[in-house]
C-alpha cells in the first residue's frame, strides 16, 4: 500500500463448470474500473479465465498474501445489477449447478463469446526430453512450431483426439500454457455512417459547387431539408454518395458520423392505439385487488384463474398501466412469443408511448443483444418475454405477469434447468414487487399454493360480454371399433404396444357424428379446429411377417412414418429433406427413406398403424373437397413467420378448416371459429409420468377454448378411448374444481407433488453396462445417505431404465426423489452429488433436475 491506496478484493464467480466464488485480489491499477457485474480475466489453477465479478470489499476473507491478483477487468460497464444477485445465487443453489453457468444463462448469448482458451508452449515445453508419451511428444512439438494454438484446433493439427486430461498434466508440469484470450463480443451493436450539416456555404461556395460540382451542390440542397441522413439512405439518389459526403466535409460544411442502428426485432407497421375495453364485474374485481397491492408496493402472488376467453389480458394490461404510471417497470412471461403474436400486437397498441422490449429465442442474436442492451440501459419500461426474459436486467421491477402459468415451456430443459414461473415469484419477492399468474387451468402446484393461502386466488369464471361456454360432446371410440368387429391382428406386437388406437382402421379416426358435425359447420361458413397432438403420417411402421418394429437407432423410439415431404428450412431435419416418403425419429432428427420391404425378413407386407396430422389432413381433404384446408404442426410452420401468417388467414376467413398438434390450442382468440374437435383425447394419459392426467385436462379445456369467442356460440367434440376417465369428464363441463380435488387425491395418496417436491436424477452415458453399474451405484449412494436420521421423510424409487431408454445414442437410467419440503431435498441431492461425483469413471455423466416437468 506505498501508493496510499487502500487495498481491494472482489468475489468473483468463474464462468466454468466449477461451484462457487472465489476471492481474488484487485491490483490498484484496476481498482478504478472494478465493479460488481462485469467480467475479469483472472488466473485460476495453471489457466486465465473470466470470471463475473459478484461482490468488492476491504477487509479480505482470506490470508491477501496467499490471494491471486485480477488480471484485467473486460467490460466497459457492468452486465448485471447487483439487485439481481441473490437470484443468481438462489437459481444456482436450488437448481443446483454452479454460478457461472447461471450467468452464462441469464446473459445474451452474444455477450459471452469473449474467451477463447489458446494452447501456449513454455520454454520447458520447448526442449522437453522428458519420460513423456509418444502422443504427448508429437503434441508439444506441433505446438513448439507454431507458439500457440487454439485449444479446438489441437486435434485438426495432430490429427486424433486430444483429451482435456492430456493438456493439464502438461500444463501442470510446466511445459504448456492454457490461456483464456479475450476476443471482442461477436454481438457488437450495428453502426451507419451518417451524414450532417454543419454550416450553410456562402455565396462564392454556393456558386463554385453549382457550376463546378453539381452533384455535391446538389446534396448540399437535400440536406438543407433533411439536416442529416445515413449514407446508405443516399444511395437511391446519388451514384456515389460518400464520396461526395467526404468532399464535402473537407470543405468544412458537413460533418460524417458513425450512428448507432438499431436492429428492430418486429416489423415497423404502424399499429393503432386502441381504447381500454369495458370490464366485467369480475375483472374489476380482480383488478382491484392488485391494483391495492401495486399501491401498497408490497410483494404479493396473484394466481388469476380465468375460463378461456374470460379476459385475462385485460387486467394484464390496466394493472401494468398503473405499475408504469407510478415509475416502476413491467415484466410480461408468454410460454412462447412466437406463437402469441396477437397478445404482443395488443400490448403495443394500448401503450404506443412506451418502449417495448422483445426478448425471445426467435430473435437473431444481434436483435436480442441489442433489446437486451436497451433494457439494461433503462431505456424500456417493459420487457415482453419467452423464459429467458426473466433474467432482463430490468431495474425498479414493480409487476411480473406469467401468461399461461402452467406451460411446460417455462421449464428450461437443459444446462441450467430452472422454472422461470417459480424464479418469478423469487424475483419479485426480493424486489417487493406483485406478481400476476395467469391461467385457465393452472398447474396444480400453483392452485395448491392458493389452496394453502400462499397465493391470493383472483376467480373469472365468465367469458366477457357474457358469451356461453361452448357445449362439449364426447364420443366413445370403443364403439367404432365394435362397429368394425375389430379384432386383435395375428401380428407379434410386443405388449407395451398394445393400444387400441394402434388398430383403429383410419376410415373410423373421424367417427360418423364428427363427420356430420364437420360438413354442418363447413355449410354455414364457420370455421373449424381439429386437434391430434401427433404430427406426421402414422406413429409407426410394422412388418406384418416377422413383426419387426422400425426404431431410431439412436433413441428407443418408433420412427415415425411421414408421407409428403413437407419439410422446409428452420424444421427439426438436419441435412438434407427426403424428396419421397420417409422415416423420421421426432426425438433426434435421424430419417431413412420409408422401405418397401422389410429388411430383416425381406417381406413387402409392411403396414402403418396409428394416426398423425398427415393422415387427417388427407381424410378430411376427401371428407370436405371444397374446404380450405391447413395443417400446423412442426413440419408446416417454419419459424414464425409463416406461424404468423397462417393466423392471419385464419383470421381473414381464407382458411376454413385447421389441422393441427397443440400449437393450434395455444392462446389465439379467433371468433370465427365455432367447432373444435380432439381426434384421440386419451393420447396423453397413457405417458407414464405421474402428470399425465393433469397435461390430458389441460390440453383439452385449452383445445376447447377456441371454440365460440365470437359472436356465434362454440361447440366441441371430443372423441376418446377412454370416456369416463375424470380428466376427459372435467374437460367436457369446464370443471377445474372437480378435476383438482380427484387428481389431488390421488397425488397424496402417492405422495406425488405438490404434496411432496421431486427431483430426477439422471445418469446416461454411451455404454449401457457402465450406466447401468452408475445407476446401481448411485442408489447405493443415495439409500446410504437416506439412513441419516434427518432423511427419514425422503422416498427414492429406483435405479430404474429412463421410459425413454435410448436417447441420441445415450443410456439413460434414473433415480426418483421425493421429499417433504425442498430445503431438505437440496440437502440430499447435494450429498448424493458429492459422492457421486468422487468416483473415478468420468464416462458416466449425472444430471440433477429439481421440479422435472419431463419424466420420459
Ligand atoms: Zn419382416
Ligand atoms: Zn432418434
Amino acid at each position: 500500500m506505498s501508493n496510499g491506496l487502500k487495498e481491494r478484493y472482489a468475489q468473483i464467480a468463474p464462468a466454468l463448470p466449477v461451484e462457487g466464488s472465489f476471492e481474488y485480489k484487485i491490483p490498484s491499477s484496476l481498482i478504478a474500473g472494478a465493479q460488481p457485474g462485469k467480467r475479469a480475466l483472472v488466473p485460476f489453477g495453471n489457466q486465465k479465465i473470466t470470471g463475473y465479478i459478484l461482490n468488492i470489499y476491504d477487509q479480505p476473507q482470506l490470508d491477501p498474501s496467499r490471494l491471486k491478483p485480477v488480471l484485467e477487468i473486460i467490460d466497459q460497464e457492468p452486465l448485471f445489477f447487483p439487485e439481481q444477485i441473490p437470484m443468481f445465487k438462489f437459481c444456482a443453489d436450488y437448481y443446483q449447478c454452479p454460478l457461472g453457468e447461471v450467468l452464462k444463462t441469464a446473459l445474451p448469448p452474444g455477450i459471452n463469446v469473449s474467451a477463447r482458451r489458446i494452447v501456449k508452449i513454455t520454454e520447458l515445453g520447448k526442449d522437453a526430453s522428458l519420460l513423456l508419451s509418444k502422443k504427448a511428444k508429437k503434441l508439444l512439438w506441433v505446438i513448439a512450431q507454431l507458439e500457440e494454438l487454439p485449444k479446438d484446433k489441437i486435434s485438426d493439427f495432430i490429427e486424433e483426439p486430444v483429451s482435456d486430461s492430456l493438456l493439464n498434466q502438461l500444463a501442470k508440469k510446466g511445459l504448456l500454457e492454457i490461456i483464456d484470450t479475450i476476443e471482442p463480443a461477436k454481438t457488437k451493436p450495428r453502426t451507419e455512417l451518417s451524414i450532417k450539416l454543419k454550416r450553410l456555404p456562402s455565396k462564392e461556395e454556393q456558386l463554385y459547387l453549382a457550376h463546378r460540382a453539381k452533384e455535391q451542390a446538389r446534396l448540399m440542397n437535400f440536406l438543407k431539408s433533411a439536416d442529416s441522413a445515413l449514407i446508405s439512405e443516399l444511395r437511391e439518389q446519388f451514384k456515389n454518395p460518400l464520396g461526395l459526403a467526404k468532399s464535402l466535409e473537407r470543405r468544412g460544411l458537413v460533418k460524417i458520423e458513425e450512428v448507432i442502428y438499431e436492429r428492430k426485432p418486429f416489423s415497423l407497421e404502424l399499429i393503432p392505439f386502441s381504447e381500454p375495453a369495458s370490464l366485467s364485474r369480475e375483472q374489476n374485481q380482480a383488478l382491484t385487488e392488485i391494483q391495492k397491492r401495486i399501491l401498497e408496493n408490497r410483494h404479493r402472488v396473484f394466481l388469476l384463474q380465468g375460463v378461456t376467453g374470460s379476459g385475462k389480458t385485460e387486467v394484464y394490461i390496466q394493472s401494468a398501466k398503473l405499475v408504469l404510471s407510478r415509475g416502476r417497470t413491467v415484466l410480461i412471461l408468454v410460454p412462447e412469443i412466437a406463437l402469441t403474436p396477437q397478445l404482443l400486437h395488443r400490448f403495443r397498441s394500448r401503450f404506443p408511448d412506451q418502449r417495448i422490449a422483445v426478448l425471445h429465442s426467435g430473435l437473431s442474436s444481434g436483435e436480442r443483444f441489442d433489446q437486451w442492451w436497451q433494457i439494461r440501459r433503462g431505456e424500456v419500461s417493459m420487457v415482453i418475454g419467452a423464459r429467458s426474459a426473466i433474467f432482463a436486467p430490468l431495474k425498479n421491477l414493480g409487476l411480473i405477469v406469467v401468461d399461461e402459468e402452467q406451460d411446460s415451456a417455462y421449464k428450461q430443459e437443459s444446462g441450467v434447468r430452472y422454472q422461470a414461473r417459480d424464479l418469478a415469484v423469487y424475483r419479485a419477492n426480493q424486489e417487493n414487487a406483485v406478481v400476476v399468474l395467469g391461467s385457465a387451468t393452472p398447474s396444480l402446484e400453483s392452485a395448491y399454493n392458493a389452496e394453502l393461502g400462499r397465493y391470493q386466488l383472483l376467480e373469472l369464471r365468465e367469458r366477457i360480454d357474457s358469451r356461453p361456454l361452448p357445449e362439449v360432446q364426447i364420443l366413445d371410440l370403443r364403439k367404432e371399433l365394435e362397429k368394425l368387429n375389430f379384432e386383435r391382428s395375428a401380428t407379434q406386437m410386443p405388449d407395451s404396444e398394445l393400444n387400441p388406437e394402434k388398430f383403429l382402421p383410419l376410415e373410423s379416426i373421424i367417427s360418423e357424428p364428427l363427420a356430420l358435425a364437420l360438413k354442418e359447420n363447413f355449410r354455414r361458413g364457420n370455421q373449424t379446429i381439429i386437434f391430434l397432438n401427433r404430427r406426421g403420417f402414422s406413429p409407426a411402421l410394422l412388418c406384418l411377417d416377422c413383426g419387426n418394429r422400425f426404431i431410431c437407432p439412436n433413441c428407443s423410439v418408433a420412427l415415425t412414418f411421414h408421407q409428403k415431404p413437407t419439410v422446409q428450412k428452420g424444421s427439426s431435419f438436419y441435412g438434407e429433406a427426403p424428396k419421397k416418403s420417409y422415416l423420421l425419429c421426432h426425438h433426434c432428427g435421424y430419417h431413412i427413406p420409408a422401405p418397401d420391404f422389410c429388411p430383416q425378413c425381406l417381406s413387402a407386407r409392411i403396414k402403418d398403424f396409428g394416426i398423425g396430422t398427415e393422415q387427417v389432413e388427407e381424410e378430411i381433404k376427401k371428407l370436405l373437397p371444397l374446404a380450405k384446408i391447413a395443417r400446423m404442426d412442426r413440419d408446416t410452420m417454419a419459424g414464425r413467420k409463416a406461424y404468423f401468417e397462417l393466423i392471419q388467414k385464419m383470421e381473414s376467413r381464407e382458411i376454413d378448416l385447421l389441422i393441427g398438434t397443440q400449437m393450434v390450442a395455444k392462446g389465439h382468440d379467433l371468433p370465427g371459429v365455432t367447432l373444435v374437435a380432439a381426434l384421440l383425447a386419451d393420447q396423453s394419459l397413457n405417458l407414464p409420468d405421474f402428470r399425465s392426467g393433469e397435461r390430458t385436462f389441460q390440453i383439452l379445456t385449452q383445445v376447447a377454448g377456441r371454440s365460440g369467442r365470437g359472436d356465434l356460440p362454440g361447440k366441441v367434440i371430443i372423441q376418446s378411448f377412454n370416456p369416463e376417465h375424470y380428466s376427459i369428464q372435467s374437460a367436457l363441463q369446464h370443471d377445474f374444481k372437480g378435476f383438482y380435488e380427484q387428481e389431488m387425491a390421488l397425488r397424496k395418496a402417492f405422495g406425488y407433488p405438490p404434496y411432496t417436491r421431486c427431483a430426477l436424477i439422471r445418469a446416461s452415458g454411451l455404454k449401457k453396462e457402465s450406466v447401468a453399474e452408475s445407476a446401481q451405484l448411485l442408489g447405493r449412494i443415495a439409500r446410504q445417505i437416506k439412513r441419516q436420521k434427518i432423511f427419514v421423510p425422503i422416498r427414492i424409487l429406483g435405479p430404474a431404465p429412463a421410459p425413454i431408454f435410448k436417447l441420441r445414442n445415450r443410456v439413460r437410467f434414473q433415480v426418483l426423489v421425493f421429499a417433504p419440503e425442498p430445503a431438505l431435498l437440496g440437502k440430499f441431492l447435494r450429498q448424493i452429488k458429492n459422492k457421486f461425483e468422487a468416483r473415478p469413471s468420468q464416462s458416466v455423466r449425472l444430471e440433477v433436475d429439481r421440479d422435472p416437468v419431463s419424466l420420459l
